[in-house]
């Protein structure tokens, strides 16, 4: 035996007393074929019959396969495509429901969420809050030097945690477990309405019933220049922080990388085309959080009218023009952040060809979260509804039972919580006061800020409010929205209230802990209930 067999049968030992491994199916003739197609470029060895090792020389790891063959013919009830928060929901739950389920993802699992988008920009916004904290130390009397930035060790640390969510999920050894599979093995393309081909091995899947779930990709504008800016996800590609960055849209995502650039001690300019930034926020949401962006450095360029190009000046910085008040204008950044929302990633999938429906950028569903071919569904940003990572788990929920049993479940959009880790954090959840207005409802509402709550006061964290709509004959809460420490956790409780049908009466009535960031909640209820005495006011009472 020779040393890498050796090698070769203790990772088998090892991997098979965990009892997971990877498997690697493949419609191969013959062992052979099946090596040069997937391992070029690597050491192969056998360690049992049916298992093999591969040493990759590139990347120096060693991984166990299970070897098996799939009838070319026999196909799927189940295709999910893309292994996002989406796909992978909803492939676990057609398993679940006895179907024989088959996950497709170019890349890996976890998706834009845990590989690009929610867990490292999280594992930043955290870098970023210790920053603050630590400058912030000497109001407590600790001393403490200037903290620094590690830029590298921070992209490493991004990469542990993802590597770490991505384990904890399990969404491969689950599927595998359910007698599915599961394909790495580039990108799905439609070859006929129950045919899929993947591009790397060119192998066909077919299926009864597929569940489209490919997410979507930032968008770029059709700008001279382009390709000079970056996307969020290329954040993580930077080789080191630049001393300077214009943001370009202030949604829930630019707010976000903002906050980050600022604390990691790059002069940010935030531009958006809208008289606000956060412009889906609740309207004292998204002042706050300007006037706080500025008082930490930021500057804010809203009512643009239009960007127009970006070049590269000689000595390497950005030059990026746009169009404000009539007038021609110019920043000059080392670099220009893209943060322009988000349609739909089809391109690769083959829509047209077969037929499928899209609308503005996205794929048509009904609420059964079906397209307009009925055997094809689809959950997530691949159809443009909530674009959250809750809304894209439910929607797949809705997508497998409905694939997997006939399609009679309907999605109802419920409350879905929004917000971002920025400084403070923001988030709401409900209609905002001017939704409440154009619905022409009868409510009534209230705020509180920070600088009246004693925990906000002890911890130094003043800046921020709480607000509550309620409905004025019933008492029952129409929307929360906050800005503020923990506003992000804050909101969710009043999620479950509003779910609940939680009324100002019950809110004011809950003895909540002091002294707590919740505490303000019960406050602001009682101040609410006091302001809409008797008698129109009964039914704030519970
Ligand atoms: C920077 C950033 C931060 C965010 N932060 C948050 C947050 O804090 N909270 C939150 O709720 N949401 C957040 N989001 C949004 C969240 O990431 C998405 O709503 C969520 O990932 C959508 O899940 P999905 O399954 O629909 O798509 P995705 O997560 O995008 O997954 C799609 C998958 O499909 C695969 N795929 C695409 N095309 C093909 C093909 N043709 N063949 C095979 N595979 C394919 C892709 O490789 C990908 O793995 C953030 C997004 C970004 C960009």
């Amino acid at each position: 035996m020779g040393l890498f067999d050796g090698l070769a049968l203790s990772v088998f030992k090892k991997a098979q007393s965990r009892i997971s491994f990877y498997q690697m199916t493949a419609p191969f003739r013959t062992q052979k074929d099946f090596l040069s197609r997937f391992f070029e470029g690597c050491y192969f060895s056998s360690a049992e019959p049916g298992f093999a090792v591969k040493f990759d020389y590139r990347t120096n790891q060693i991984r166990l396969f299970q070897l098996i063959t799939i009838p070319e013919k026999k196909g799927f009830d189940v295709l999910v495509v893309g292994a996002g928060p989406s796909g992978a929901r909803a492939a676990l739950r057609a398993a679940e429901l006895g179907a024989r389920v088959g996950l497709i993802d170019r890349v890996r699992i976890g998706g834009t969420c845990t590989n690009t988008g929610c867990v490292p920009t999280r594992v930043l916004a955290v870098t970023a809050r210790l920053l603050r904290d630590i400058r912030s130390a000497g109001l407590y009397g600790i001393e403490v030097s200037d903290p620094k930035l590690l830029w590298s060790r921070t992209l490493a640390r991004v990469q542990e945690v993802v590597q770490e969510v991505l384990a904890k999920k399990q969404t491969e050894e689950r599927i595998l477990a359910s007698g599915g599979h599961v394909f790495f093995e580039g990108s799905a393309r439609f070859i006929s309405q129950k045919v899929l081909q993947l591009a790397d091995t060119k192998r066909e899947l077919h299926a009864e019933k597929i569940i489209l779930c490919v997410g979507g990709k930032a968008r770029r504008p059709n700008i001279d220049g382009v390709e000079l800016g970056i996307v969020p996800e290329e954040l993580f590609s930077l080789q080191q922080m630049p001393k300077s960055i214009a943001i370009i849209g202030s949604g829930y995502t630019g707010v976000q990388v903002c906050t980050i650039m600022n604390a990691f001690g790059s002069q940010v300019t935030l531009l958006d085309v809208a008289p606000v930034i956060v412009p889906s926020a609740d309207e004292m949401v998204s002042t706050v959080l300007r006037d706080r962006f500025e008082a930490l450095g930021v500057v804010v360029v809203t009512d643009i009218e239009a960007v127009e190009r970006i070049e590269m000046t000689e000595n390497g910085m950005r030059r990026l023009h746009f169009r404000k008040a009539g007038e021609h204008r110019v920043i000059e950044v080392e670099a220009v952040l893209l943060c322009l929302g988000w349609p739909a990633a089809l391109e690769d999938i083959g829509t047209e060809a077969i037929g499928l429906e899209t609308e503005r950028g996205f794929l048509k569903v009904n609420r059964f979260m079906q397209t307009n071919l009925e055997h094809i569904f689809a959950a997530g940003d691949v159809h443009g509804r909530d674009m959250l990572v809750q809304g894209a788990h439910f929607e797949a929920m809705v997508a497998a039972e409905n694939a997997v049993l006939g399609a009679s479940l309907e999605h109802r959009s419920e409350l879905l919580p929004s917000g971002g880790f920025t400084d403070p954090d923001h988030a709401g959840v409900g209609l905002t006061e001017r939704a409440a207005s154009l619905e022409k409802l009868d409510f009534t509402s209230a705020s509180i800020s920070y600088a009246n709550l004693d925990r906000a006061i002890i911890d130094g964290r003043k800046h921020g409010f709480v607000k509550l709509i309620a409905d004025r004959q019933t008492g029952r809460l129409l929307g929360a929205h906050a800005i503020g420490e923990n506003a992000l956790e804050l909101i969710q409780g009043l999620a479950i209230s509003m779910s609940a049908g939680v009324t100002l009466g019950i809110l004011a009535s809950t003895r909540l802990s002091y002294p707590t960031y919740s505490s303000i909640v019960g406050e602001l209820a009682r101040r609410m209930l006091a302001q809409n005495s008797a008698p129109t006011n009964e039914g704030l009472l519970r």
